[in-house]
């Protein structure tokens, strides 16, 4: 029995200038093509979500495809958040607490109706989507998202990570959205 076998992908090198025998680019593209293909998320989850995610991290989808295997359960090597189920307004403080131990540069993605708003609970006590208590990066909605869809999420995550330039966090819109959040010294 003959089996196709696919060519793999190859990341794309940053733009740059190329000859037979040499490359030049900017430190900041080199940086970038590294980062955005060596993020270390730190799961959050608390509920249904968070299944969805373990299915996503196993040999069928798996996450090590993006350079992403390596989960952290410590904010302090993590650099990407990603919060999956059902948060309480409880937790919120636990959430912001992570997220104020990342170091930065750091990003968010939201996996989930719950974690982006709530979701079907429209209750007392669930906090209607983490952004109410942390700035978020990028959304997936879904009640479970398909791990497709959180592998979608995590490349735009990629995606932004490439391209970040170094002046970005100390950018006036970065330093605002920090104030907004109460994290002015962060
Ligand atoms: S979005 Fe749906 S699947 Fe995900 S945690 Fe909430 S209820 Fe569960």
């Amino acid at each position: 029995m003959s089996e196709v076998i696919s060519k793999p992908n190859i990341v794309a090198a940053p733009d740059g200038h190329e000859q037979p025998g040499f490359f030049a680019t900017s430190l900041e593209k080199a940086v970038g093509l590294a980062r955005r293909n060596s993020i270390w998320p730190l799961p959050f989850a608390t509920s249904c979500c968070g299944i969805e995610f373990m299915a996503m991290m196993a040999p069928h989808y798996d996450l090590g495809r993006f350079g992403s295997e390596r989960l952290s359960f410590s904010p302090r090597q993590a650099d990407l958040l990603m919060v999956m189920g059902t948060i309480s307004k409880k937790m919120g403080p636990i959430v912001r607490q992570v997220y104020e131990q990342m170091a930065e540069p750091k990003w968010v993605l939201a996996m989930g109706a719950c974690a982006s708003s709530g979701g079907i609970f429209d209750t007392y006590s669930v906090l209607q989507g983490i952004d109410k208590v942390i700035p978020v990066d990028v959304y997936v909605p879904g009640c479970p998202p398909r791990p497709e869809q959180v592998i979608d999420g995590i490349m735009l995550i990629q995606d932004m990570v490439g391209k970040e330039t170094f002046r970005k966090r100390q950018s006036p819109e970065y330093r605002n959205l920090m104030t907004k959040y109460g994290m002015e010294n962060h």
